[in-house]
């Protein structure tokens, strides 16, 4: 009898580790969904959500910046590129939220001081605060333009131009490339 009770007993914990160790359908769904989703979702930086000090400085070597950036973020921060008029993400966004730079999550813009500038790129009138941004004089096209790019990181973000609307009069001319946008509906 007692042979009897421990057979029983060694059946029902087979049983349990057999259906312990089964798949689960269900969870293997989930799995492959989140899986989809990371796949296909931007990549994350949440450092980019601690707003460094006006001040503080970041440098990375090249071969780091383009294991952190995306082709078009490499080519326009860390190349001084420049994307194509409308083919960026912001230049028709109305929504109210900070504009962060796409290299090293500093705050560079806010939704309050853009414009339309009608040009395909974004447009604003000042950065966030002063310091956040830094310029320098570009002759590259063969014009004198003022080059801007984030004080933090030194990503190349546009340049600025005197035809801008009030209160600054200012036009700085951003590729959608460069920023990273981030809601704040109590802008
Ligand atoms: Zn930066």
């Amino acid at each position: 009898m007692r042979t009897l009770l421990a057979l029983l007993f060694a059946v029902a914990f087979l049983a349990l580790v057999a259906l312990a160790l089964s798949p689960d359908p269900a969870a293997d769904a989930q799995d492959s969904g989140a899986m989809a989703s990371a796949n296909t979702a931007t990549r994350e930086r949440p450092e980019r959500f601690v707003d460094p000090p006006v001040g503080d400085r970041v440098a990375f070597s090249a071969r780091q910046w383009r294991g952190r950036l995306t082709p078009t973020e490499f080519h326009v921060l860390r190349e001084e590129g420049t994307e194509r008029a409308y083919s960026g993400a912001f230049h028709a966004n109305h929504a109210p939220g900070l504009y962060r730079c796409a290299g090293c999550g500093a705050p560079l813009f806010t939704s309050t001081d853009k414009f339309d500038s009608h040009t395909g790129w974004p447009s604003y009138t000042r950065p966030v605060a002063p310091g956040r941004v830094a310029t320098r004089s570009d002759s590259s096209l063969g014009t004198l333009r003022t080059e801007v790019h984030c004080a933090r990181c030194g990503g190349h973000l546009g340049h600025i131009f005197p035809d801008g609307p009030l209160p600054t009069g200012q036009r700085y001319c951003i590729n959608a490339a460069s920023l990273d946008f981030e809601p704040q509906p109590s802008l």
